[in-house]
């Protein structure tokens, strides 16, 4: 597994607002939209192309296009949601799933309780969003889900991780299908409640208020 910590002066900014306490849930929202952009950027580098020529007002440029099969995106339900906006914007041709994953508090297991995902994956380049790796349990699932459907690379992305969820999904994934994680900041480790330390609390409850 290859694991990108992205180290940029705006991401570091916009996390450390993101983290404050005192930034309420509008705030929130943005800055999730705003950071997944920037993760996104650095997600999306080995992202497959082909080229294509165009004519410019000028003469004959060469590019490239996004190739065929679209990627997929999967946001985590519920706190991937705050990411989703932000990544389609950059891929606006993408398919879109969804996991819905719930951690139960004392022990910290993930159940799946929705799942809207194509049956075959096979070729396509896919993207987990959930703003927070904490144990990799979810991350874990969803990764393994889409391998199983034959996706060709699977790219996770979380505004934190913690070095405990890094070393579960590194350990649970060395085979064929590179899986790679994109992550904003690696914080110190998990607390007792399996909140990542020093954190920015629940994501979900931060995006869409405490259930
Ligand atoms: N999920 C969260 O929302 N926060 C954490 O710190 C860990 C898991």
């Amino acid at each position: 597994m290859q694991t990108t910590v992205v180290d940029h002066p705006l991401v570091t900014h916009k996390l450390t607002m993101l983290r404050d306490v005192s930034t309420d849930t509008p705030a929130f929202r943005q800055l999730c939209d705003e950071l997944v952009t920037l993760l996104g950027y650095e997600a999306t580098r080995t992202i497959s192309v082909e080229p294509v020529q165009v004519q410019t007002p000028v003469g004959m440029a060469n590019g490239v296009k996004l190739a065929r099969p679209v990627p997929l995106l999967v946001p985590i339900l519920r706190a991937g949601i705050g990411m989703l906006d932000g990544m389609a914007r950059l891929l606006p041709k993408a398919d879109i799933g969804f996991v819905g994953l719930v951690r139960d508090e004392e022990t910290l297991v993930a159940s799946t309780y929705a799942t809207r995902l194509p049956a075959d994956l096979t070729g396509r380049q896919t993207f987990i969003l959930d703003p927070m790796l904490a144990t990799g349990g979810s991350m874990e699932t969803v990764i393994r889900m889409l391998i199983n459907r034959g996706a060709a690379a699977v790219t996770g992305v979380s505004l934190l991780a913690a070095p405990e969820g890094l070393a579960r999904i590194a350990q649970a994934f060395d085979g064929d299908v590179p899986v790679r994680i994109v992550t904003g900041a690696l914080d110190q480790m998990l607390n007792e409640k399996g909140y990542i330390v020093p954190g920015l609390g629940d994501a979900g409850d931060r995006l869409f208020g405490t259930i």
